[in-house]
């Protein structure tokens, strides 16, 4: 122990320091000295817009971002301000910070059931699932005020729309991509083994959305610099959804329509875009790939849902507060030319939602040879050229790159579409899953002899390395026809249902992001541990034709 006197001075400046470590969420882990500094020369090219936004972020003399309680404090004040707005609390983070939804329509509606009976379109926004990408999140606030009390009011007389505008608190305060177990939230749409996602599930499930946008920022420095000596210029990133399992006629909405408005709103605005792509952090690498294609990410996973899907990217990460301003109202520009498109077709959009579904519905009553899934998945290699921008001087050049073109994406396994996936009664994590994910799921009332395609594994490759805190095993099938007598309990997933494309995707054995690949389902070539499976075979079967099955359907938990 210390002699020294008691100072009332420096019992302050602990107390000071104690609250400072126990109150650390009034100031996110943002450091701006670890932020990339632009030149006077590229800053130029990004002058700040003629706006004035009143969210947290840009309160005068602010060096940092929106923190966890200010936004929920801002939530909060929006609601006693506006009739048109209702909130909800989703689901809590990892580390127990709570994810509300705001939901936001003229008659103040708050549930999937209200809005339905509104018979208008439904908009699903979530911002900021990637937590140091701060536009993203700032531009869900400004959105829900300017739709709940401004210029964006009227719209609310033709759409319902629900603001998700933290899917990462944890992100958002650690200010890192992702939450502190590392698992990315965006490339865990179909594992769902994080509550961020499962709240972000919730909210889609109940919703049914014509339309999910998805607001993120990209890297203007860092690999770009390393690799290519460059740094990005171009105010946004746009991609919809490109898993080729999405059905053809929201895809084509996306790139008439609603892409056509986002290219009009921003030509108008002054703002350059770009399809959505990215680099690895592999030096060696040179590899620029257009935004996966994989059913896992969140752009992806609303449209096999049948949502007209967007992923919407500023160029922010790394840069700090510059043209902060700018990248948030980049965002408005573009969500808002989406919400208007939405608006004003929206009797096109909800038809072509409508018909997706019963389209999906009606193939998985009675499949037919030819009506194919895509499994495994490839996107050629093209040149491609792109503007980016020199970090000395500020001048723009072009660069010619290889690019994994997701435009493209051809299936390289393909097979028919069945009329059910079984598995055995062991495997209830499976089944839960995929009822987070919104699929209807029955159970065998009795023993039951089933003819099935079974998959037999003639190869297995496990990852060296945890791949979103997992191994991966990429896995090799031969389908081989034959009897198997299930017993009761066992799971039955029936295609005929609006979801069916995200049982595929997930049970597929060598889909990209299936529950085997993430080893939810354990294989090994020699052979899996499933009682009834035989060596070398995967515990997952599909019923080719409709069958007379007693089945009871399983209630998923609330
Ligand atoms: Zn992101």
């Amino acid at each position: 122990m210390s002699d020294r006197r008691f100072s009332p001075r420096k019992l302050l400046t602990a107390l000071v320091a104690l609250a400072a470590l126990h109150a650390p969420s009034l100031q996110a882990q943002f450091d701006p000295e670890r932020a990339y500094k632009q030149s006077a020369e590229v800053r130029q090219h990004y002058p700040d817009p003629q706006v004035a936004y009143d969210t947290p972020g840009f309160a005068p003399g602010r060096k940092d971002f929106t923190s966890h309680e200010e936004m929920l404090a801002y939530v909060e004040a929006l609601r006693r301000r506006s009739d048109a707005v209702r909130v909800r609390m989703v689901g809590e983070s990892q580390e127990g910070r709570v994810m509300p939804a705001i939901v936001l329509s003229g008659e103040g509606v708050q549930t999937g059931v209200q809005a339905r009976r509104l018979g208008r379109p439904v908009v699903v926004l979530a911002g900021l699932q990637h937590g140091n990408e701060p536009a993203g999140g700032e531009s869900m606030l400004v959105l829900a005020n300017e739709l709940a009390t401004g210029r964006l009011r009227p719209l609310l007389d033709k759409l319902t729309v629900v603001i998700v505008p933290h899917s990462n608190p944890d992100g958002a305060y650690h200010f890192r991509r992702s939450p502190y177990s590392n698992v990315d939230i965006n490339r865990d749409h179909v594992k769902v083994d994080l509550p961020e996602t499962r709240a972000l599930h919730r909210i889609v499930n109940e919703f049914e959305p014509h339309v999910f946008v998805d607001a993120h920022e990209f890297s203007v420095a860092t690999r770009w610099i390393e690799k290519f000596g460059v740094l990005q210029s171009y105010d946004l990133m746009v991609q919809y959804a490109t898993n080729p399992n999405v059905h053809p006629a929201l895809t084509a909405l996306a790139d008439g329509k609603f892409l056509g408005a986002f290219k009009e709103a921003n030509a108008r605005a002054g703002y350059t875009h770009f399809w959505y792509y990215t680099t690895s952090y592999n030096l060696k690498n040179y590899l620029v790939s257009m935004g996966g294609t994989t059913p896992d990410i969140g752009r992806n996973f609303a449209g096999l849902q049948h949502a007209v899907s967007f992923l919407i990217e500023s160029r922010g990460v790394g840069i700090g507060r510059e043209s902060f301003a700018r990248r948030v109202h980049s965002h408005i520009v573009s969500v808002g030319s989406l919400l208007q498109t939405a608006a004003d077709n929206a009797k096109e959009l909800m038809d072509t939602v409508a018909a997706a579904r019963a389209e999906t519905v009606r193939r998985g009553r009675d499949p037919q040879p030819g009506d194919n899934i895509a499994v495994r998945l490839t996107s050629p290699v093209i040149k491609q050229k792109l503007d980016m921008i020199d970090p000395a001087s500020g001048v723009l050049k072009t660069i010619e790159v290889d690019w994994s073109d997701s435009l493209k994406v051809e299936a390289e396994i393909a097979r028919q579409r069945p009329w059910a996936y079984v598995i055995p009664p062991v495997f209830h994590d499976i089944a839960e899953r995929l009822m987070v994910s919104g699929v209807e799921v029955r159970r065998l009332s009795k023993p039951t002899e089933l003819e099935v395609e079974s998959f037999q594994v003639t190869d297995r490759r496990a990852s060296s390395t945890f791949v979103e805190g997992r191994i991966t095993h990429q896995v090799t099938t031969e389908v081989a026809p034959k009897k198997v007598r299930f017993p009761a309990g066992s799971y039955v997933f029936p295609m005929a249902q609006a979801n069916a494309n995200v049982i595929a995707v997930a049970l597929e054995p060598e889909s990209p992001s299936s529950f085997v690949s993430f080893g939810m389902i354990a294989v090994d070539k020699k052979g899996s541990p499933a009682t009834i499976a035989a060596p070398s075979e995967i515990p997952v079967y599909r019923v080719m034709r409709p069958v007379e099955i007693d089945v009871r359907a399983v209630k998923p938990k609330p």
